[in-house]
């Protein structure tokens, strides 16, 4: 897997970060990733990160950065928000988005971004756009990743994470060269607790209850671009930039040809 290029301290501490690096104006644009659990949402905005430079904002990394931090006091929210999250249930729209809330210099960061796992919910995209709108921010494009579930099943069932970086494996498809750890940092690799079987399937109900209405919401104004998420990693990337080229190109968006520089 790669790596970011950028540590984002902002998003991961919250408004105690500083990141040791910023993005230069106009490299990237905003972009949301939409698509059922396991389609490869982090996979694709990590590999998004590398062409587009945009940072890769992540909820679930959030929640899940919380819950290993070895003897953090957690806010009564925060605590509740992990027990959600442990169970494959949706955290609560107020606690995202208070926690987002705190992090909007990360979606003003004249960098852009690339926002995965966010939003997940009507009521946090007209949270996101009440932002956009008032901060007179374009968002470039909705990304939609297209997988029939039983695919979905069977990445989710072999997927690893590293408990260091965060870099993503999948056993069959993307295995780490030594079984059980980190080609980038030597950490251990480990299966999330919402990826277990139990959990998957709560999160699939969520998903189709809460995060499926948000294709409909994106198609009316005008932003969503479906992918299909077939195929290896690269290749998925490579499809997802030609239809972001093919948006520019088409002029649909206004005010954005200066970002994408791909
Ligand atoms: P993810 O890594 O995006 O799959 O997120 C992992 C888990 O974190 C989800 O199953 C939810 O429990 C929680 N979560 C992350 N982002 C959100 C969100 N925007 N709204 C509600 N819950 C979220």
């Amino acid at each position: 897997m790669t790596s970011a290029k950028y540590d984002r301290a902002a998003w991961l501490i919250g408004p105690a970060g500083e990141c040791a690096q910023r993005p230069a104006l106009s490299q990237a644009g905003r972009v949301v990733l939409l698509g059922a659990p396991g389609v490869g949402k982090g996979t694709q905005a990590e590999l998004l990160h590398q062409s587009l430079n945009a940072c890769h904002l992540s909820t679930g990394d959030l929640f899940r950065g919380a819950k290993n931090q070895k003897g953090c006091l957690f806010s009564p929210a925060m605590a509740v928000a992990l027990e959600s999250m442990q169970k494959g249930e949706l955290v609560a729209d107020s606690t995202v988005w208070e926690i987002v809330r705190e992090r909007s210099r990360c979606l003003l960061c004249r960098g852009g971004f690339i926002l995965d796992g966010f939003p997940r919910t009507v009521p946090q995209a007209l949270a996101l756009r009440q932002l956009t709108e008032r901060e007179s921010l374009t968002l470039n494009a909705v990304v939609n990743y297209e997988l029939p579930i039983p695919e979905i099943v069977e990445r989710l069932s072999g997927r690893r994470t590293c408990e260091r970086c965060k870099a993503i494996y999948q056993v069959t498809q993307r295995p780490a060269r030594i079984e059980g750890v980190c080609d980038q940092c030597g950490g251990r690799l480990f299966q999330r607790e919402d990826d277990r079987p139990e959990a998957f399937a709560v999160r699939m109900e969520a998903y189709e209850r809460s995060t499926a209405p948000l294709i409909e919401f994106y198609r009316n104004l005008g932003l969503l671009l479906s992918v299909a998420a077939a195929g290896s990693p690269p290749e998925i990337c490579a499809r997802t930039i030609s239809e972001l080229k093919a948006r520019i190109a088409s002029k649909a968006v206004k005010g954005t040809s200066q970002y994408f520089p791909i």
